[in-house]
């Protein structure tokens, strides 16, 4: 069955492997949204003929609108956070693919949410911020939210089964370890920017592959699978497995164990997210298993990665503390991006922040965006 989606974050990683599949399908593109890289944006418009495109950055949209000026067939185009709320919302496509990077995803995940369409979420920072009102929003409005991140697309692909899933006793979430598994804090102090990004298995944007070496990226998907999933943190194991082959598994009532596997390639979780609860042929390659001669386990070592330790306090803390912890991050990796810190200060000030309140009890969205400014706050304190 043909599709449209509107796809918000087109020009990064996960946007154009979105966009990979769509084309292998045949899908068509309603909106497209991205912040600033006009060139990217200019092919994809040329190949997929979007009705409304929206750019955040105000030179960006300047500078495509004259790229588009006097084109007959150009799409409409828009500016600014509120018009990615008002694309989110629109209708016109089938599902929307958040593929944003950061809590900047998180007002149009809820403008999707409430406008009633299903939302295939890449953008883990919208349920590690702001889980409850994107929970609660999917179940006022009766929509689908479909997991992108590969460990949670396996976990909700072992889940399929009903009955089974009814069982759900423990969660086993995979994580590669990153480019410096294995070392200590001592070794972890000189690492700069060109070290951290150098992941040994995903092509992945900057700010997640940082992630992925401070093993933030495990906490923030920690937090991710409590809210879509339904389990309290001590029933989710992290499990490292280097190899990247394992992407997630799922314990039932009985001990029976079921496990997703594949080829470390984004494009299996966005197209299933895009064609569930059907499965489509794709271009990835086959596991081949009789190459397999070794998949490695080991446990995650939170006392060296302090950011995997702050999500686990976040998480049990509730309330604000996982918004907290993610804003520190954020503004934490955008200084470590540009030199100005250390990559053990990451660490520290994510820590910091989770230790500096108690975070408790019910939030509004405006309280969500009050918490992101006062842990970024935090951070030019502290750094
Ligand atoms: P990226 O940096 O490659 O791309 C981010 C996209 O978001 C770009 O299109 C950019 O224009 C857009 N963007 C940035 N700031 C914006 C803003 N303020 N408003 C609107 N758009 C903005 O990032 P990515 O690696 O593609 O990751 C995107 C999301 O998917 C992240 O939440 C990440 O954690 C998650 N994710 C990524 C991968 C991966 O393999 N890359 C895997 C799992 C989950
Ligand atoms: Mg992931």
């Amino acid at each position: 069955m043909s599709k449209t989606i509107t796809l918000l974050g087109s020009t990064g990683s996960i946007g154009t492997q979105s966009l990979d599949v769509c084309r292998m399908h045949g899908y068509s593109v309603f909106g497209l949204a991205a912040h600033s890289r006009v060139d990217k944006l200019l092919e994809q418009i040329q190949e997929f003929h979007p009705r409304y495109v929206v750019v955040v950055d105000p030179d960006a949209f300047r500078k495509l609108e004259g790229e588009l000026a006097g084109q007959p067939d150009a799409p409409i185009l828009m500016q600014g956070p509120d018009a990615l709320r008002e694309l989110a919302a629109m209708d016109g496509p089938d599902v929307v693919l958040n593929a944003v990077v950061g809590i900047a995803g998180l007002d149009a995940s809820l403008a999707t949410i409430e406008s009633g369409h299903d939302l295939a979420l890449a953008n883990k920072e919208s349920l590690v911020t702001g889980g409850h009102l994107v929970t609660d929003a999917v179940k006022r409005n009766g929509v689908h939210l479909l997991p992108v991140d590969s460990e949670h697309s396996a976990i909700f692909q072992c889940l399929q089964d009903a009955h089974s899933a009814k069982t759900l006793e423990k969660i086993l979430l995979t994580a590669s370890g990153g480019p410096f598994f294995g070392m200590t804090t001592e070794e972890l102090r000189g690492k700069t920017k060109a070290d951290a990004l150098r992941h040994p298995n995903w092509n992945m944007g900057a700010k997640i592959t940082i992630d992925s070496a401070t093993l933030m990226n495990k906490g923030l998907e920690l937090i991710e699978a409590a809210w879509l999933f339904g389990l309290p943190e001590d029933k989710i194991q992290i499990v490292v497995q280097r190899e990247s082959i394992i992407h997630s598994a799922v314990q039932f009532a009985d001990h029976s164990i079921i496990a997703q596997l594949g080829v470390p390639d984004m494009r299996i979780p966005i197209q299933y997210a895009l064609t569930w609860p059907e499965r489509l042929p794709s271009p990835v390659p086959e596991l081949d298993f009789t190459a397999l001669t070794k998949l490695s386990i080991a446990t995650a070592d939170e006392e060296t990665f302090r950011c995997l330790a702050a999500c686990k306090k976040a998480i049990r803390k509730g309330g604000l503390a996982p918004c907290a912890a993610n804003g520190a991050n954020e503004a934490a990796v955008a200084h470590f991006l540009r030199d100005e810190i250390g990559f053990l200060d990451i660490g520290r000030l994510v820590e910091g922040m989770v230790d500096s309140d108690s975070f408790g009890g019910d939030y509004t969205l405006a309280d969500v965006h009050e918490c992101d400014r006062m842990a970024r706050a935090y951070v030019e304190a502290h750094i």
